[in-house]
């Protein structure tokens, strides 16, 4: 019977994501009594990588070749299809990352395997695999299963589960592996995403909008109480979607993670993609009219009320201290 979880080890510049110690965290959690957890290492030189992840699995499986230097979709394909098939995972866990989608449904198909994209949770049953995933930009959760007999392939949004430290002692296997030449597709460099003018991940303290601000011009509320705190202003989607701040100032899953000691979230509802990128701040104010808000599930502060009446009245009372301050 299959029992070993298979996690892909993610990297890029030389540096292990987050994504993957968040993974496997949650495979020596689910693994069954019997199976292994195996972190499955594809690069040039794997020794830096293995060196981190020794205490994190119980098996590593390290592929070291000139063509895994930089991610390509093709040459993973080739040594995961191989590696799957000759040791028969329970289940082979992705990140949900742009890698992921390149990568993940094309493996599936090769192997004629089931895959859930997008996971925020999985459970291993007697003879199947369930999964919860959430539709409708949250607000619907669907529950998937599959047969678990042949194994099958998940891929977990990042920030789902909490990366801890774990204690194993990895046993390290070095495979060699012979690739088929690929001509139509090669690396070419890596471009770093603009940080724009105001880098809000090195931010200390932000003060981020969502559509509960209703018109662009109450942005200048916003800006100028941000200022009088020393804070940067950023948002969630919708905001930047209607053209009112830019894309590098959009906190989420498909924008930046920040961790700022400070994150007052004025009108944002928390959905989870916003959540991903700012679950870890320090602490978190949230301002929204609705009680059932999901933000407040995270906010270490909460306020229900009108932003617009609470900014001011903020505003006012941050100014009247430091006046007092230095007088
Ligand atoms: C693939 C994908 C990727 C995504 N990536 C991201 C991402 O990176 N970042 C992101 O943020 N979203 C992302 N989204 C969108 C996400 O699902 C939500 O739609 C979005 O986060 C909602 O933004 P919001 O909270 O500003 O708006 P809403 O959900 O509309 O919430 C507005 C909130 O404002 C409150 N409100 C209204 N008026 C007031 C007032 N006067 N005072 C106080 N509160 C008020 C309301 O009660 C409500 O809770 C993504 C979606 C998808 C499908």
């Amino acid at each position: 019977m299959r029992k070993d979880i298979f996690v892909l080890v993610e990297h890029r510049k030389g540096e292990i994501r987050d994504i993957t110690f968040e993974l496997l965290t949650k495979a020596r959690n689910m693994v069954q009594t019997g199976g292994f957890v195996y972190a499955i290492v594809l690069a040039k030189n794997g020794d830096n990588f293995i060196e981190k992840l020794k205490s994190e699995a119980h098996r590593i499986l390290c592929i070291e070749n000139e063509k895994l230097e930089h991610f390509h979709s093709d040459y993973y394909q080739q040594v995961l299809g191989s590696i799957i098939t000759d040791r028969k995972p329970l289940l082979t866990l992705f990140g949900q990352t742009s890698y992921t989608m390149d990568i993940a449904p094309s493996l599936a198909v090769q192997l004629d395997l089931p895959i859930v994209m997008g996971c925020i949770e999985f459970e291993i049953g007697d003879d199947k695999i369930f999964t919860i995933n959430q539709v409708y930009g949250g607000k619907i959760h669907t529950r998937f299963s599959f047969p678990s007999k042949n194994g099958g392939i998940i891929s977990i949004q990042p920030g789902t589960f909490t990366a801890e430290q774990g204690d194993l002692s990895a046993e390290i296997e070095r495979i060699t592996f012979s690739f088929e030449e690929i001509t139509n597709k090669k690396f070419i460099q890596f471009v770093e995403a603009v940080a724009g003018e105001i880098d809000i991940t090195q931010a200390e303290k932000i003060v981020a909008i969502g559509r509960g601000i209703k018109e662009k011009d109450n942005l200048q509320i916003i800006e100028d109480f941000a200022e009088s705190i020393g804070a940067v202003v950023a948002c969630s989607r919708p905001i930047v979607d209607a053209g009112w701040l830019p894309k590098e100032r959009q906190v989420g899953s498909s924008g930046k993670t920040v961790k700022p000691k400070l994150y007052i979230a004025l009108g944002i509802s928390g959905d989870f993609q916003h959540l991903i990128g700012m679950r870890n701040a320090d602490t978190i104010i949230a301002v929204n009219k609705d009680p059932n808000a999901p933000i407040f599930g995270i906010a270490d502060y909460g306020i229900v009320d009108d932003l617009l009446k609470i900014v001011p009245a903020l505003k006012k009372k941050i100014m009247e201290k430091c006046e007092a301050r230095s007088a």
